[in-house]
């Protein structure tokens, strides 16, 4: 008989372990899906695109209901598990049907992370996770509307470019002395900035946010030097942080995500966590890429094999139309590392090569990442750099006609 399997959460780590167990161990297990969007898991990733008008909601769906039908996978929607019986191996549902598992995977994602300040329950006060979040932005923020974006990270200038592009009047406000200081050395910030301003969006550096005013909805923010910046809505987006309550209150071990080793598995055998709940050697990935390799790691686990998780390198690549912004690796240069920097201020290109004892460590790229995934590529294999470095910066094309040239003179 199959051993049953249950994943809490319908989001993008849950769509792809099932997909990549389906593909292993096919019958092996009676996999149940718990989620609590009342949708099939969709690709969260293109919500920003969605806001901007250019990818329908419609169309993100991850896989058709006959996916999963097909795979034999119980499908949950729209009801959340809400306790977890460890020693009875048993999930309460809120739609009132318990179910036992043999193993459990938690797959639940983040939350956003909303500030202990005043005016956060207002109306016109939004977060920007999910799709329901991008039908409120739709309903409270239109053409001409002032719009607040308080966090200038990826998803804050990607709400902001989605709301601008829409005709509303966004000012977004950043508490750091630059944007995206997590994906972005200070050269390339100050380019993202003057692309960003120049489709008019406002750009308030060392904005710390004292307070949300309003009476009976949203009318501006404060911030903690006194100004005040009029607002018919607020789009908070300042970080996520792992949906682990049920994970701690199930005895499961969490520190700030569900805590998992190198076999993506808990203090509690059998139950595991992947994607943005999960903390792995002290790190909650808040990206998609490393929550795929998770899924195919337990999955080979699962299915038999020896896999292990050993961690991921991270790259970001920012959505919006006209800003090629390419972030992967440690980018940030040290004593120890060399830094190879080509820019051209007229083409408003930059881009900087962080080296590492031969080989490519971290990469940023403003106005040309055509070879972004190719830099990244290096960075993940660890390719020894030392015979293309010269030609490095200058791209695939010239480093694989320098290798060409030496392979054939040698
Ligand atoms: C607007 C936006 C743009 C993004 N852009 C990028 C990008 O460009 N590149 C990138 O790498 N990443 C991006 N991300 C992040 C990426 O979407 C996430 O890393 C990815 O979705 C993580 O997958 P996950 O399955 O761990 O979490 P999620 O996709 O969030 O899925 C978790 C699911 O679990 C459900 N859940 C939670 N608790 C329970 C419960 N108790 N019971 C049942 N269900 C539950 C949640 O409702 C949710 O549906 C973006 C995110 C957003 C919001």
């Amino acid at each position: 008989m199959s051993e049953p399997l249950v994943v809490i959460g319908n989001g993008m780590a849950a769509a792809r372990f099932a997909e990549e167990l389906s593909s292993r161990a096919l019958g092996r297990y009676a996999v149940a899906v718990v989620g609590a969007e009342p949708r099939l898991a969709y690709n969260r990733v293109l919500l920003s695109s969605v806001l901007a008008g250019e990818v329908a909601s419609s169309d993100i769906e991850l896989k058709p209901p006959g996916w999963w039908r097909d795979r034999g996978i119980t499908l949950r929607y729209g009801c959340r598990a809400t306790a977890i019986d460890t020693r009875a191996r048993t999930i309460d549902v809120a739609d009132g049907r318990p179910l036992p598992f043999s193993k459990l995977v938690f797959a639940t994602g983040s939350q956003p992370i909303r500030p202990a300040i005043s005016g956060m329950a207002l109306p016109g006060v939004i977060t920007f996770r999910d799709i329901n979040d991008i039908w409120t932005i739709w309903h409270r923020a239109g053409a001409g509307d002032r719009v607040v974006v308080i966090g200038g990270g990826l998803l804050g200038l990607e709400a902001a470019y989605g709301l601008a592009k829409a005709g509303a009047r966004v000012t977004v406000l950043h508490l750091m002395d630059r944007l995206m200081e997590r994906q972005l050395d200070a050269r390339a910030a100050v380019m993202l900035q003057r692309a960003v301003e120049a489709m008019n969006i406002e750009v308030i550096l060392n904005a710390d946010t004292a307070e949300i005013g309003g009476q009976h909805r949203v009318e501006g923010v404060t911030l903690k030097d006194g100004r005040t910046i009029e607002a018919d809505a607020v789009v908070v987006a300042i970080g996520i942080r792992p949906n682990a309550d049920l994970a701690r209150d199930a005895g499961v071990a969490v520190k700030r995500g569900i805590v998992v080793d190198d076999a993506l598995e808990t203090n509690v055998a059998g139950i595991h966590a992947i994607g943005e709940c999960a903390e792995h050697r002290g790190i909650c990935y808040g990206l998609v890429e490393p929550a795929h390799e998770q899924a195919r790691v337990l999955a080979d686990r699962l299915a038999g094999r020896n896999a292990r998780y050993s961690g991921s390198v991270l790259a970001t690549n920012l959505k919006v139309s006209g800003v090629s912004v390419f972030s992967a690796g440690d980018f940030l240069a040290s004593d120890d590392t060399d830094e190879i920097v080509l820019t051209d201020p007229g083409r408003g290109v930059y881009k900087k090569l962080v080296i590492a004892q031969g080989h490519l460590a971290g990469v940023v790229l403003f106005g040309d990442t055509a070879d972004g995934l190719w830099y990244l590529d290096l960075i993940r294999s660890g390719t020894d750099i030392e015979t293309i470095r010269d030609d490095l910066a200058f791209g695939r094309a010239m480093a694989e006609r320098t290798c060409a040239a030496s392979r054939l003179a040698a």
